[in-house]
């Protein structure tokens, strides 16, 4: 598709993990497809991915999982028996690495756009009124642009917090957190979501004294209570000063440093720290998206309002990923936008919203999906859990990684499995077993017949599943 085009099927505008995959596969079906982003990095370089690809998942995966090498280097590689003496990392090699990554990742998307014939705009999207497009180039020219359906997948951005404002230097957000060029002495973290706890991981483990303040009494609310209860336990000896029920009310930024000053049960507190970053959270991002009369709504936080199939309501017009209500993770909005191409081709689709994994790459990993035990106990069905500590799984104990364990909760009545919840090594690539199984209406019983290969991490979820009928083998049923 010639980039001079100015009338399509499709065009999609942003092109993160929701933006992207509806372009690909909306060409997959044969129709033709413009993609719009205006992703610009620091260095001015303009990049296809969104969020996920240069500022998210990708660079946070590369600096944990280096970080993660250096710390089992120096405190599990002498239970192997290797000696690793003098044990020291670059970080510039470091950041390095990650920067390959992400450019390898983000020119692969541009490829794969260009490959299946999408027209790759670099540049702004403006939805008008009528299906029609304000594209205005990287240059600065504009011209308009007509679909048949237009996706709206603009993203969302870090929630600021009015008392500790982002100046770049000192007090900065996620992506901020990521391009440190040396590792802070003493680094606070306000909010530990996801967010916190990842980026406070990468930090801590280079050696960074980390202070995680967070607001709510209760930790990672939106896991279930055993796994978070288990998580605080690991982070904490990991040397994560995590604070609960902390309430910051403002920073004083000095030349020494920045001072938090937050309220928590014990009264009015202080801490010190050289560098902040604030993780409360983030936004539907839609500044300069909605022009006059497009019909297009937009609810109280910012969020544009669709159905279950991600229809705004307003013609032809979709809105899929971190800009609409769900989750905000890169496979929900992945799902959303190959649903809609694939809707807006006339074929079936759907994406089952009760079986979204969340995952979070800390060590120990923790990934669930479905239901916690509190949520269903609300719900007032009756139900029975079965849970396998990783410390009786062979692989586990051959890996050095027996922190944690799985967690499946089944019906009662009729053993439907109503939430599947995992901290320990691997979490987020076993919670896909669990994903399937859930998709399918699977029950506990299924998954107990299913052969897991020996020895496998995989098998600590089948002897979960068996536990919750007090039949497991490899630990005593209790
Ligand atoms: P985005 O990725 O934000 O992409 C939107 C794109 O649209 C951007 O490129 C933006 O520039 C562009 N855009 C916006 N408005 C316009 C316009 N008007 N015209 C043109 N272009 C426009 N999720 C996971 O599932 N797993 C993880 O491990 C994970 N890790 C994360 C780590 C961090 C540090 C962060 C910040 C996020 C992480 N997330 C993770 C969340 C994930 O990044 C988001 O859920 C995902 O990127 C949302 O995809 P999206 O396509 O909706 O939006
Ligand atoms: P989050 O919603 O996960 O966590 C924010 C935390 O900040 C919460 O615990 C909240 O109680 C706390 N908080 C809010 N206001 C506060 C305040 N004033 N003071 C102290 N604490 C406060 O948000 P996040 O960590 O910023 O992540 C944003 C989004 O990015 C999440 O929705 C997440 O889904 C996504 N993400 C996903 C991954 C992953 O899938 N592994 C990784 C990173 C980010």
């Amino acid at each position: 598709m010639a980039d001079t085009a100015t009338s399509f099927d499709v065009i999609v505008i942003g092109a993160g993990p929701a933006g992207y995959p509806c372009a690909l596969r909306a060409a997959q079906n044969k129709l033709t497809v413009a993609c719009i982003d205006e992703w610009q990095n620091p260095d001015g370089s303009w990049t296809f991915g969104g969020t996920c690809l240069n500022a998210g998942c990708i660079p946070s995966k590369a600096l944990l999982e280096s970080s993660e090498l250096y710390h089992r280097a120096q405190v599990e590689f002498a239970a192997h028996g290797i000696a690793a003496t003098g044990l020291a990392f670059d970080l510039a090699r470091m950041q390095k690495r990650k920067a390959t990554i992400v450019k390898g990742s983000t020119q692969g998307i541009a490829g794969m756009l260009k490959a299946t014939g999408v027209a790759a705009l670099q540049g702004h999207g403006r939805l008008l009124a009528g299906n029609r497009v304000e594209y205005t180039a990287a240059d600065g020219s504009r011209r308009e642009l007509v679909a048949k359906h237009v996706v709206l997948a603009s993203g969302s951005q870090p929630m600021p917090l009015p008392s500790v404002p982002f100046d770049g230097q000192r007090v900065v957000d996620s992506q901020g957190a990521l391009e440190f060029d040396a590792v802070p002495k003493r680094l606070g973290v306000i909010g530990a979501g996801v967010i916190g706890l990842e980026l406070g991981s990468v930090w801590r483990r280079l050696g960074a004294g980390v202070v995680v303040l967070e607001a709510m009494e209760q930790f990672l609310w939106m896991a279930d209570a055993a796994v978070a209860k288990e998580a605080l336990r690991h982070f904490r000896k990991q040397g994560l000063d995590v604070r609960l029920g902390a309430r910051v009310g403002g920073a004083d930024v000095g030349p020494d440093g920045v001072t938090l000053r937050y309220t928590d049960a014990g009264g009015e507190q202080t801490v010190t720290v050289d560098k902040v970053v604030v993780a409360i959270g983030r936004r539907p991002f839609t500044a300069g998206l909605l022009g006059e009369g497009t019909g297009v709504k937009v609810d109280a936080r910012g969020f544009i309002e669709v159905d279950d199939q991600c229809r705004t309501g307003a013609g032809n017009v979709w809105a899929v990923g971190d800009v609409v209500r769900g989750p905000m993770l890169a496979h929900k909005g992945k799902e959303e936008g190959v649903m809609v191409a694939d809707l807006i081709a006339g074929l079936h689709s759907e994406v089952n919203y009760g079986a979204v994994p969340s995952v979070i790459y800390t060590a120990p990993e923790i990934a669930w999906v479905g239901q916690t035990e509190q949520q269903v106990k609300e719900g007032g069905r009756e139900y029975k859990v079965g849970t396998f500590p990783f410390t009786a799984s062979g692989r586990a104990r051959a890996m050095e990684a027996t922190a944690g364990f799985c967690k499946v909760i089944a019906a009662q009545d009729d053993d439907e499995i109503l939430g599947v919840h995992i901290i320990g090594p691997m979490a987020g690539e076993l919670i896909a077993e669990a994903v399937l199984a859930m998709d399918y209406s699977a029950s506990a019983e299924d998954l107990q017949r299913t052969m897991h290969a020996h020895p496998t991490l995989s098998e600590a979820l089948h002897e979960a599943a068996l536990n919750a009928d007090k039949r497991a083998i490899d630990i005593l049923n209790r």
